[in-house]
């Protein structure tokens, strides 16, 4: 032990004698202005010179069946009447809102959208996360969904589920209501009676679950994403209970958003969908993963065609509807992304690109 110690701090002055030169990519690396730069502030301009399209209208009318009030930022009429010129603008035919509401807050918004543009949008509600230790909890659950269908709802989610349950962390492990946990069953049940489709938000990018550090995969701006380290339940234990969700309610229809955060891993993704019927995904905010893998990303959507639906969850400006049809319609090559990644258009085929921005919508959606 001593001797090894000696043979390290005879390293050790070799070392502050003649530092090691470090070698990456063959270069010499030599110290610079770069070294000052912070990782949060990196941003490389781009020298690429390739054909760009622009898409100003999507190829077939879109339903877009992921969006938000809260985000989009909607609090008057006002704001409402200049989401649908937009819509107009870029080809988005109908927009569903995932209001987040019960109660109150959600009859407000469905005077706010449904009373002038019924046909431009379809609201759904949330449900009810008070007092699930009172034994009336699964009977007020579906008392409060049936009030809000008779409302106008015709549709409930987002429910978020990243490991701390759906009142995200203000409970402690063990206490938290976790979406297959039976006394939502009743609730379950009445969604496939009522014939309304649920979005679920199982987990999340699987890098949350990575260390912030070196190597972590994602942008420093979604590190208050990271759950590494807390006490919520990993990836792997959220995808398993998804699953057992799905097989003990074949009846009810599940859109898991964001790819059911499997993006980044499609062939799993396949497997469940394989498995359960009545499993489907949405695309939004999972630009990313789509073009980072244009060409096994297509194969998938045209393998799962009738699987997959179309939304967006960013905002509701032009740009941002534009860079999706840029991304699934054009072959445009390095185009700029998020999380730093750049994408490359995936081409898709026209029936593929009607199944996913409408058909598959107007087939498993209430129009009731
Ligand atoms: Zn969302």
């Amino acid at each position: 032990m001593r001797r090894c110690l000696a043979c390290l701090l005879g390293l050790a002055a070799v070392v502050s004698v003649q530092p090691q030169q470090t070698v990456k990519y063959g270069v010499k690396v030599q110290p610079g202005p770069m070294d000052a730069v912070l990782l949060k502030d990196y941003r490389p301009e781009s020298s690429l010179v390739v054909p760009e399209t622009r898409v100003e209208k999507a190829r077939f009318p879109v339903i877009d069946v992921h969006t938000h009030t809260f985000m989009n930022e909607i609090r008057t009429a006002a704001d409402v009447d200049q989401w649908v010129r937009v819509m107009d603008e870029v080809g988005v035919e109908k927009s569903i809102v995932l209001t987040g509401a019960i109660g109150e807050e959600f009859a407000r918004q469905v005077e706010l959208y449904l009373k002038r543009y019924p046909h431009r949008f379809q609201l759904w509600c949330s449900i009810v996360t008070r007092d699930i230790e009172a034994p009336d909890y699964p009977e007020r659950v579906v008392r409060e969904l049936e009030r809000c269908y008779r409302m106008g709802a015709r549709g409930v989610g987002e429910l978020t589920d990243k490991g701390f349950g759906l009142q995200e962390e203000t409970r402690p492990p063990g206490k938290r209501l976790h979406l297959d946990d039976p006394r939502l069953d009743p609730l379950w049940r009445k969604c496939a009676e009522l014939k309304l489709p649920v979005n679920l938000h199982v987990a999340d990018h699987p890098s949350c679950w990575r260390p912030l550090g070196p190597t972590q995969e994602r942008t420093p701006d979604f590190q208050h994403f990271n759950v590494y380290g807390k006490d919520g339940l990993s990836y792997e234990e959220l995808l398993a209970r998804r699953d057992r969700l799905l097989a003990r309610h074949p009846q009810t229809t599940f859109i898991l958003c964001h790819l059911s955060n499997q993006g980044n891993d499609l062939a799993s993704l396949a497997r469940a969908l394989d498995r359960f019927p009545n499993l489907f995904v949405d695309i939004s905010a999972r630009d990313y993963e789509l073009g980072r893998q244009p060409r096994f990303a297509r194969r998938f959507l045209e393998n799962y065609s009738d699987r997959v639906l179309f939304g967006t969850d960013m905002g509701r400006e032009t740009h941002m509807y534009r860079m999706w049809w840029r991304l699934l319609e054009t072959p445009d090559e390095y185009m700029p992304g998020r999380i730093w990644w750049r994408y490359y258009g995936l081409e898709l085929s026209g029936e593929t690109l009607e199944k996913l921005y409408r058909g598959n919508a107007l087939r498993i959606l209430n129009w009731n």
